[in-house]
């Protein structure tokens, strides 16, 4: 446990990873702040973002994970390539998200063929990446299993969501 959070100090180091997941801050206002972009590996860019919208639309499924999702599907070079490359496109997207992914996401990134996902905090009551479940590891599960890590920036997931639930974060802004 200390040798994993002495990795995670490490990464923290990290610029890239560090910007990636500070910019995630922004799309976490008014719900449960998880908040995420999608990276494509080979050039670099983000290619989807999302927070959770679960309130908002009254819609239990609306996960920053399936906003991502919809967002890269909705771009027109990305569904291309996610269509005519299936796996081998998602497999050079990598997933920065402040709270492990849940069951469902979990789930729904292993359906997809996802390359890589780094969290923050994990997720104590739904966590598919580790915490509860392994769905990402778990080689009985149909289709492939991803690497997940976690800790990045715990410190900062850990706060974003201490605000919000102490109402410091309901502005809306
Ligand atoms: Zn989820």
């Amino acid at each position: 446990m200390s040798q994993s959070e002495a990795s995670a100090q490490n990464r923290d180091e990290d610029t890239d990873h560090h910007r990636r997941m500070r910019a995630l801050e922004a799309h976490s206002v008014g719900e449960v702040p998880v908040g995420c972009v999608f990276v494509y590996a080979p050039t670099g860019e983000i290619i989807g973002r999302g927070r959770n919208r679960t309130n908002e639309t009254l819609n239990g499924t609306r996960h920053a994970e399936f906003e991502g999702i919809d967002m890269i599907l909705a771009h027109d070079k990305y569904r291309v390539l996610a269509q005519d490359l299936a796996n081998a496109f998602w497999k050079d997207v990598i997933l920065y998200v402040t709270i492990e992914p849940c069951v469902m996401c979990a789930s729904a990134l292993r359906q997809l063929g996802i390359g890589q996902v780094y969290f923050g905090a994990g997720n104590d009551r739904f966590g598919g990446n580790g915490s509860v479940f392994n769905i990402h590891k778990d080689v009985n599960l149909p289709h492939t299993t991803y690497p997940s890590e976690g800790g990045y920036f715990r410190n900062e997931a850990i706060m974003v969501l201490r605000k919000f639930y102490v109402g410091e974060n309901t502005n809306g802004k």
